[in-house]
């Protein structure tokens, strides 16, 4: 929506995955298979989980061949994917829940057959729609206020449910277990997502035409760059452009004798270089992404390589075979094992989230014992909505009138 021409970019770039993103998919398959299967996350302890292109589901059921990555639910996934799972149950209590459910967007983008996939379609006994979005990322807090891809869900949702309810406001819900317990909502009127809708429509008309015409209609923004494959693959020249102007430059050569130089004390200020701090960051993550991309597919970038890194830490090859001949050199207990009593964190997995009164009970006796610094002073744009730190000046300076002064 951001960008019309991305989408002409992006044709064609590979969609390069990650870690971070496959780990979302498992969580995600463990909470649907406790909703639909109506059992405690704790039932899947130790299973493991394919994540590929083409399968997402139990190690044990995968296709052969077909690749991906594989994750055991731990106790950590576990424990989130309950609190979510917990959090949307509570929401379809007295209502109808529908999990994973597909919502066909095609009136709003154009696209034919074109789909998204709810996590959670909730449609309560009183005309509310809910729909809630499960985001196992543990980095950036993402809101539900204003959230395109719920806005649209909700649409769809919308039009797919309004024969079977009538349905009279909507609930947007992002449930981000790793970073809050609780799920951020944020209440919608069915005008504000109608109004929404023709927002859509205007844009996917703009982003089409420049498509079937070959125009590249770059819009450069944090949110509309952000996740595409043309920015993240150092292929936009939008975006190019933009860092160039950010840092005041051209790519010249600044050892060769006739470059250019603004004479010192001109140029740009402290706070038009930080202001490009972000972009320059994120160009240099995507211009290094792509360059190891070409040279793991065999293709040249003139004067760079691959090498082989730095080695990872040792281990021992087995266990059980170190720990058999530790013991035989008689090592002491406190020589051979390392042992120290678990974290906050840890202790409330056991106790905070079982919502018994015995645990609640021992989970309050311990919270006594619990301290968190505060977080230090960092530097946000003045955009960010946290308030300005407050220097305590006379921590930060010595006593002038000491006689040790620095
Ligand atoms: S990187 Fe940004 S400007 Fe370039 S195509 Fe993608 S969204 Fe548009």
């Amino acid at each position: 929506m951001g960008c019309p021409g991305s989408i002409l970019l992006e044709k064609g770039e590979p969609d390069n995955g990650s870690d971070f993103a496959d780990e979302g998919t498992a969580a995600h398959f463990l909470a649907s298979e406790c909703l639909i299967g109506n059992v405690h996350p704790a039932t899947y302890l130790s299973r493991a989980i394919r994540v590929s292109d083409a399968y997402t589901g139990w190690e044990k059921d995968r296709p052969e061949g077909s690749g991906g990555t594989h994750w055991v639910v731990t106790a950590e996934m576990e424990s989130h994917v309950n609190t979510y799972v917990q959090a949307v149950r509570k929401y379809a209590e007295g209502g109808t829940l529908f999990v994973e459910q597909r919502l066909p967007i095609t009136p709003w983008t154009g696209e034919p057959d074109a789909c998204g996939t709810s996590d959670a379609v909730i449609l309560t006994g009183d005309g509310e729609l809910i729909v809630v979005d499960l985001k196992y990322g543990m980095g950036e807090q993402v809101s539900p206020e204003r959230n395109k891809q719920l806005m649209i869900y909700a649409l769809a949702a919308h039009e797919e449910f309004s024969l079977v309810g009538d349905i009279t406001s909507a609930r947007l819900v992002i449930h981000q277990p790793r970073v809050h317990h609780a799920p951020l909502e944020w209440p919608c009127s069915l005008d504000e997502l109608h109004a929404f809708g023709e927002e859509v429509k205007m844009a996917a008309r703009v982003a089409v035409e420049c498509y079937n015409e070959g125009h590249e209609v770059l819009a450069p923004s944090d949110a509309a760059c952000r996740w595409c494959k043309a920015g993240k693959n150092a292929k936009c020249p939008a975006r190019d452009k933009q860092l160039t102007e950010a840092i005041g430059a051209d790519f010249d050569d600044l050892t060769k004798p006739d470059a250019q130089l603004p004479p010192v004390g001109e140029g740009p200020t402290l706070a038009q270089k930080m202001a490009a701090c972000d972009l320059i960051e994120k160009w240099i993550k995507a211009v290094r992404g792509k360059v190891e991309a070409e040279l793991f597919a065999g293709n040249a970038v003139p004067g760079y390589k691959l090498v082989q890194g730095k080695k990872g830490n040792r281990q021992w090859l087995d266990e059980a075979d170190a720990e058999a001949t530790l013991k035989s050199m008689r090592l002491k207990v406190e020589e051979m094992y390392s042992m120290k009593v678990i974290s906050p964190t840890s202790a409330e997995k056991i106790f905070g989230e079982k919502g018994t009164a015995p645990s609640v009970k021992r989970w309050n006796k311990l919270q006594s014992l619990i301290t968190q610094k505060d977080g230090g002073p960092s530097v946000a744009p003045e955009s960010d909505k946290r308030p300005v730190y407050v220097l305590n000046v006379a921590e930060n300076f010595d006593d002038e009138t000491g006689s040790d002064m620095a």
